[in-house]
C-alpha cells in the first residue's frame, strides 16, 4: 500500500494554513538574516527597511531584490562564501558550485540542517512524478548542481546507482544489468540517449526505462516533444524543476501533468513578479512573470527575494491530485532573452515551435547571433535547426518553420536545417544561443 504524498500535512494543507506557515517563518529567517548575514544588514540599511517590520509574506515587496550577480560579487571579494553566509563557516556541511556564465564558479554552502530540508523538496518533488519504494536511479545529472541533494531524495525513497556524466555505457549497463528503472535528466537528454541506444543496436523500447523525470530547463512540457520521448523509451514522463541557488528540486508535476506542482511549503516562498516593473503579480492561471524566491527555512545562506530569471506561466492553482501548491511551466530564462524589433523572443519558446513539426525536426535549435546585440537582434534571426528523420522536402520545411515563428513569436527567422546530430548535445542545459561573434 503506498502512500499518494511524501508529505500530505505540507502539500496538501489548505490556504489559510499555508499562508500561516510561510508567515511565521518568514519572521523567524529573516530575524535569523538579519542577525548573521553581513550581506543582508548593509542591504537592508541601503535600502532603509528595518526587516522585523515585514509581519508576513504580503510585506515582502518592501525588502529588495537579490540578484545572482550580487551574490558572484560578493564571493569574489571574500571567497570562498562571500558575505551574504549567515552561519558559522564550521557549520558547513557540504558545498556545490554552479557552473557560472562568467568562467568562474559560485559556491553554495548547506549545514546539516540544510542538507535535511533539500532532501525534504526534493522528495516531495519525486514522489509526485511517481518515483516509489523499491525504484532504482541512475545518477547521471551534472556533479556541478546539486547531484548530492538527489541521491539523498532517491535513497530516501528507492535506490540511487551512481554513474557520473558522459559515461553512457555505465548507464546503458546499469539499466540493463543493475536493475534501473527511472532517470533524472534534461528535457534535451532523452532524445540523445536513445540515439546513443541505437548506435550500440539497443532498442531503447527494450531498456526497461519506465519513468524519465525531466527538468532544468523547459522542453518537457512541449507536447509533441513528450510524445517523442514516451514512444522511443516506452515510459512516462514527468516534469520537474529547482535550482541550485533556492533549493534543490521545489517543482513537480503530478499524473496529472497540467504544470509542475509548488510542493516547497514551509521550506521557500515564491513570488512571480513583473520583470520589468518589479511588481509582485497575484498567483492565478495565465498569469506570467519571473520567479522570485525567498528561504524560510535555511542556515547557511538564506536568500531573500532571489530573482531566479525564469519566466513562468501559472498553469493551475487546484488539482484533483489534493496538492494544494500552484502549478507553473517554464516559459524561457529571462536573461537569455532576444529583444527582436521590441517584441521579446525567449530562445525556449523558439524551441517549443520547432519542436512542434516533429518528427520532421528532432527540437534541436541554435539561434545565432552575429553581431553583439541590439545589432544582432535584427531580423532576419539566423535559426538553426535539425531536421529529424522523417524530414520530407526540405525547402517546404524551412517555410512552414519560419512562417510558424513570424505567426507565433511574431518575429522573422531565416531557418537554416542541419543534419541530424550536427548541433551540439549538452547533459545539462542546452545553450540554445551562440554568440558567434565571439569566435
Ligand atoms: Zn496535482
Amino acid at each position: 500500500m503506498s502512500r499518494a504524498y511524501w508529505n500530505a500535512a505540507a502539500e496538501c494543507a489548505d490556504a489559510a494554513d499555508s499562508r500561516r506557515l510561510h508567515d511565521e517563518r518568514l519572521r523567524v529567517q529573516l530575524a535569523y538574516v538579519a542577525a548573521g548575514s553581513r550581506f543582508y544588514q548593509g542591504k537592508f540599511a541601503a535600502a532603509g527597511v528595518d526587516p522585523a517590520t515585514v509581519r508576513g509574506v504580503d510585506d515582502l515587496a518592501r525588502l529588495p531584490f537579490t540578484e545572482k550577480s550580487e551574490l558572484r560579487e560578493n564571493q569574489l571579494a571574500l571567497p570562498p562564501f562571500g558575505a551574504h553566509i549567515a552561519c558559522d563557516p564550521a557549520a558547513v556541511r557540504r558545498v556545490y558550485s554552479t557552473s557560472g556564465t562568467t568562467g568562474r564558479p559560485t559556491y553554495i554552502g548547506l549545514t546539516a540542517h540544510d542538507v535535511g530540508v533539500w532532501r525534504e523538496a526534493a522528495c516531495r518533488a519525486f514522489w509526485a512524478n511517481g518515483l516509489r519504494p523499491g525504484d532504482r536511479v541512475p545518477l547521471v545529472v551534472s556533479p556541478f548542481v546539486v547531484a548530492a541533494s538527489y541521491a539523498d531524495a532517491f535513497e530516501a525513497i528507492g535506490t540511487s546507482i551512481p554513474i557520473g556524466v558522459n559515461m553512457t555505457d555505465r548507464l546503458v549497463d546499469a539499466f540493463r544489468f543493475g536493475g534501473a528503472n527511472s532517470l533524472l535528466c534534461t528535457a534535451s537528454y532523452p532524445l540523445h540517449f536513445a540515439r546513443a541506444l541505437e548506435e550500440r543496436g539497443i532498442d531503447p523500447r527494450t531498456l526497461g526505462l519506465r519513468r524519465i523525470m525531466a527538468g532544468g530547463e523547459p522542453g518537457a512540457s512541449i507536447p509533441e516533444v513528450r510524445r517523442q520521448i514516451e514512444q522511443t523509451f516506452d515510459c512516462t514522463l514527468m516534469e520537474c524543476s529547482g535550482n541550485g541557488d533556492y533549493c534543490a528540486m521545489t517543482w513537480a508535476e503530478c499524473e496529472q501533468r497540467q504544470g509542475m506542482h509548488f510542493v516547497g511549503q514551509g521550506i521557500v516562498h515564491p513570488e512571480i513578479i513583473d520583470p520589468e516593473s518589479g511588481e509582485p503579480l497575484a498567483i492565478a492561471p495565465g498569469v506570467t512573470g519571473e520567479l522570485v524566491v525567498t528561504s524560510l527555512d535555511r542556515e547557511c545562506m538564506p536568500l531573500v527575494r532571489f530573482r531566479t530569471r525564469d519566466h513562468v506561466e501559472v498553469t493551475h492553482t487546484d488539482c484533483v491530485c489534493g496538492r494544494t501548491g500552484f502549478g507553473i511551466r517554464i516559459v524561457g530564462r529571462t536573461d537569455d532573452l532576444l529583444i527582436v524589433r521590441g517584441v521579446n523572443v525567449y530562445p525556449a519558446a523558439v524551441r517549443d515551435v520547432v519542436a512542434g513539426f516533429a518528427p520532421r525536426t528532432n527540437g534541436v535549435i541554435e539561434i545565432q547571433l552575429h553581431e553583439a546585440p541590439p545589432k544582432g537582434w535584427e531580423p532576419p534571426v539566423h535559426v538553426k535547426a535539425e531536421h529529424g528523420a522523417a524530414a520530407g522536402d526540405l525547402a517546404a520545411l524551412k517555410a512552414d518553420i519560419e512562417a510558424r515563428l513570424r505567426e507565433k513569436l511574431i518575429f522573422r527567422a531565416e531557418v537554416e536545417l542541419v543534419a541530424e546530430g550536427s548541433l551540439p548535445r549538452y547533459e545539462y542545459k542546452a545553450k540554445l544561443v551562440r554568440e558567434c561573434w565571439h569566435t
